[in-house]
């Protein structure tokens, strides 16, 4: 949990409005208090980590500098906040409360209407993120996204039978950030909306160049984000970004991670059929890393599942890595799937995957992923 200490000098009026705010901001069971004159503590229960816990404060920093009306007269508030965690700052009120102190007269000073954790480490991580977050607000119209392609190969005849689309940022600074470290932020912001968008407008222009070149495109694969495949109005985003370079849904696959499709089965199983009634083939990507009830794969209109590669990994060596890879196999086959094994790196792994009946897979045994030249390359050969 997490407590922070709101101090301002204005009025009982203007206060007892700030504290209604605060109470319609936090979720419920999160506390609101006022200690003193004119602070605050709000303690936000069950936060998963300091990052979190940063973008709930931000919120309610920007809704409280929002000016509102007390008697017909405008007023704009702003806060300093400090924050500090339960337990890792103390276990008594009375600690935190000392911690969350010194953390919001470091706020104060540098300037107000922001908030500081009471740890070093954990201000030069708020400091970083937010570095991060506003060179990624940017990157889209600086151009600094690139998309790679990465083939799947037919474990029956070795053809190409599919490309996957990784996203890559290029920025001048930071060189290039891997999706593991943009992708979350872009989520958790929201951006990952506008930055999904461009990829699937990208991806589709970069198919009708290849076809342009008389290449012949296999299905390309687009990664979706859970905020991206909730956002009402994907398959439109999706139909217009096929019909801007005249191309149909064949050509197109979606990957729905496991655990984002078994968030609100009923609205994924929904949102999943607009998606094939487009003629679009869905995958279940990183199958095995969430938790998936059978009885709702089966309401899946899904074609692929898609084999983690942290079970690929090991597959030959541990028995227990090996018994999933097997048992999602089976599954596969018999809700009559067709299975993709993601991070193959060697022969061993690929002949044992096809002995156990895998129908796909990827990975760098076959390719890395590449930029759109170079897989032209691979293609035309
Ligand atoms: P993912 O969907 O599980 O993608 C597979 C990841 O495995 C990619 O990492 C790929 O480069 C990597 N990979 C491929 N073959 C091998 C191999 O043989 N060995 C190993 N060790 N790794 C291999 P990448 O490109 O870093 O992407 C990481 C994740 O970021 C992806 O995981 C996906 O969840 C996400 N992502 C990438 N592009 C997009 C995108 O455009 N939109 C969204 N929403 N997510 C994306
Ligand atoms: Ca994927
Ligand atoms: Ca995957
Ligand atoms: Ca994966």
């Amino acid at each position: 949990s997490l407590v922070g200490s709101f101090g301002h000098a204005v009025g009982d009026d203007i206060l007892r409005h700030v504290a209604a705010r605060l109470t319609a901001l936090v979720r419920e069971g999160d506390t609101v208090a006022r200690v003193g004159r004119d602070d605050f503590v709000v303690v936000l229960g069950d936060l998963p980590g300091v990052d979190a816990a940063g973008v709930i404060v931000r919120r309610i920093l920007d809704d409280i500098a929002r000016p509102f009306a007390v008697d017909g007269h405008e007023f704009a508030v702003t806060a300093s906040v400090g924050v500090c965690l339960y337990p890792g700052d103390g276990d008594s009120p009375a600690v935190l409360l000392q911690h969350a102190n010194i953390a919001r007269l470091e706020a104060r000073s540098a300037g107000g209407n922001q908030y500081c954790f009471d740890t070093p480490a954990m201000n030069a991580a708020v400091v970083q993120r937010q570095a991060l977050e506003q060179a990624l607000r940017g990157a889209l119209e600086r151009g600094e996204f690139v998309l790679h392609y990465q083939p799947r190969v037919s474990l029956q005849d070795g053809a190409i039978v599919g490309l996957e689309v990784l996203l890559r940022w290029q920025h001048p600074e930071l060189g290039l950030v891997p999706p593991m470290e943009f992708i979350p932020l872009a989520e958790e912001t929201g951006l990952i909306v506008p930055v999904g968008e461009w990829v699937i407008g990208a991806a589709c222009r970069q198919i009708r160049r290849w076809r342009d070149c008389g290449l012949a495109v296999p299905p390309v694969a687009i990664n979706l984000s859970a905020r991206q495949f909730r956002s009402g109005g994907l398959d439109r985003t999706i139909a217009d970004a096929l019909a801007a370079e005249g191309l149909d849904g064949a050509q197109l696959e979606l990957e729905i991670t496991e655990s984002t499709a078994m968030t609100d089965v009923g609205e994924a199983v929904a949102a999943m059929q607009k998606l094939k009634a487009l003629g679009i083939s869905l995958a279940l990507d990183d199958f095995g890393t969430g938790y998936s009830s059978l009885a709702y794969l089966r309401r899946f209109p899904i074609d692929y599942l898609k084999i983690d590669r942290a079970f690929v990994r090991d597959v030959v060596t541990e028995p227990g890595d090996a018994a999933i890879c097997i048992a999602t196999i089976r599954l596969a086959h018999s809700l009559r799937l067709k299975v993709i094994a993601e991070g193959v790196e060697n022969e061993a792994q690929m002949e044992y995957l096809r002995r156990q009946g895998c129908d796909e897979i990827q990975g760098y045994h076959f390719s890395p992923p590449l930029e759109g030249e170079a897989l032209a390359a691979m293609l035309g050969e």
